[in-house]
């Protein structure tokens, strides 16, 4: 028996599982083991013709790791999910799994430095060419697109600036020329529903919100099942022509008696066979134990990030803040509320009037919270970029990636808002005090 439900806080708990059918454990069992017995040789002939579906080997599938799929994929609406050993991997396989070399990929400007690097660098070395373009005008996709563009890419709530991804507009550009939104929703779990505003796949780090606790290293992609793969046999040819690594199959095809779930499928027998980028059971239990409690976090989160941004914007040392929920801008604050439906997650960036020093001075001072190089932790976190991920990068390209000298990241967590607000105040403080600035 599955519960159902259509409320977020009832499916990460119940969605995907009940209780262990051998042992009647309620918590998800870790299944560590590498392969499973078939029951005789027809049915192994069957797992491996995918006649039905079912456990063969841990690279490929494992009953932990199918619970944390099956849940996210109700959360999201979708129709199933893979999970992977990274985000790195998700957004990796998201693309391959539709782009061969030759092909080309429309992406937002907006990324994390890493999904840049492999966009920029490792897809172009595979033959792979990503166009980016400026997500503030839509149509910045259209006009890059041509015969060989196999899929869009975009973040929901990119940081460093933190301006929402026009979803619905880009996702109709795409389904125009039969060309798939894929969107990375790491920052915005929960408070975005991609795949209700035209989006067909969905990529996370779970390593951030989703597992919250900064534990495990982890990623899914899930199928939205909302993708007519079928109606586009040119545009993407690699659902739609025999894949030679197994025996043929015509992914749109072959999924079909299994539901519409060609593209995740594929993912999961092909590139997931070939390049094992497997997520270790025990990782997936500690993810589970996140995704349990993250739509509860996440309002946390929310409430709190609004009230730093609140109380940073009326604090004199900082002359900007950057938040979802405080653009002044028209459509930034059209698009905050369409997509984020009035919760604007836990990132909040400000600049510190006094730049790069001040920013140091801010970070030392930090009691609690931590100076990491990281998002999404249950615990607040916070990082100056010109000092650390940013410092190679020359003064004008630090500022086009919305980094000034006196930015500072903020991750906000979910600890009491007083305790928050007062590490920040005294950190101020000390970023601006005339002794320190002696120093
Ligand atoms: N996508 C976003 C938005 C991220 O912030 C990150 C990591 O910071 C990733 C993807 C990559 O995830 P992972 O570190 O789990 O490989």
């Amino acid at each position: 028996m599955t519960v159902e439900s259509k409320h977020p806080e009832t499916l990460a708990l119940h969605a995907g599982y009940r209780n262990d059918p051998a042992t009647g454990a309620v918590a998800v069992p870790i299944y560590q083991t590498t392969s499973y017995q078939f029951n005789h040789t027809e049915h192994a002939a069957n797992l491996f013709a995918l006649k039905e579906l079912g456990n063969i080997y841990t690279r490929i599938m494992n009953p932990t790791c199918d619970v944390l799929e099956q849940r996210i994929a109700a959360l999201e609406g979708g129709a199933a999910a893979l999970a992977l050993s990274s985000g790195q991997a998700a957004s990796a396989f998201a693309i391959q799994n539709v782009a061969q070399a030759g092909d080309n990929v429309v992406s937002s400007t907006d990324l994390y430095g890493g999904t840049w690097n492999l966009f920029a660098n490792t897809l172009k070395q595979q033959g792979i060419e990503v166009r980016f373009v400026d997500p503030a005008d839509p149509e910045n996709f259209r006009r890059a697109t041509d015969d060989k563009t196999r899929a869009y890419y975009a973040e929901t709530l990119p940081n460093p600036k933190l301006t929402v991804f026009p979803i619905r507009e880009v996702a109709d550009i795409g389904r125009e020329f039969g060309i798939p939104l894929i969107m990375d929703n790491t920052a915005a779990p929960v408070i975005c529903k991609p795949f209700a505003h035209g989006a067909a796949i969905i990529v996370y780090s779970t390593t951030k919100y989703i597992g919250g606790h900064g534990t495990s290293i982890g990623g899914l992609i899930v199928d939205g099942g909302n993708f007519d793969w079928e109606a586009y046999p040119e545009r993407q040819p690699l659902l739609n022509t025999e894949d030679p690594s197994y025996h043929g199959a015509v992914w749109s095809q072959a999924a079909k008696p299994l539901g519409p779930i060609a593209y995740i499928l594929k993912a999961r027998v092909t590139l997931l066979r070939d390049l094992g980028s497997a997520l270790s059971p025990f990782n997936a239990f500690q993810i589970i134990q996140g995704l349990e409690t993250l739509p509860l976090r996440i309002r946390e989160h929310c409430r709190n990030g609004a009230a730093v941004a609140e109380f940073l914007s009326g604090h004199a040392a900082v002359s900007k803040v950057i938040f979802a929920g405080a653009h002044t801008d028209a459509e930034q604050q059209r698009r905050a509320e369409t997509y984020l439906g009035g919760q604007y997650g836990g990132l909040v960036g400000f600049e510190l009037k006094d730049g790069l020093e001040a920013g140091r001075r801010f970070i030392d001072a930090l009691q609690l919270f931590y100076h990491v190089a990281n998002i999404g932790d249950a615990r607040s976190l916070a990082i100056h970029p010109a000092s650390t991920t940013h410092s190679q990068l020359s003064p004008e390209d630090k500022l086009a990636t919305g980094v000034s000298d006196g930015y500072v990241r903020l991750s906000i967590g979910i600890e009491h808002i007083d305790d928050i607000i007062a590490d920040l105040t005294q950190a101020l403080d000390a970023a601006t005090s005339r002794q320190a600035a002696a120093e």
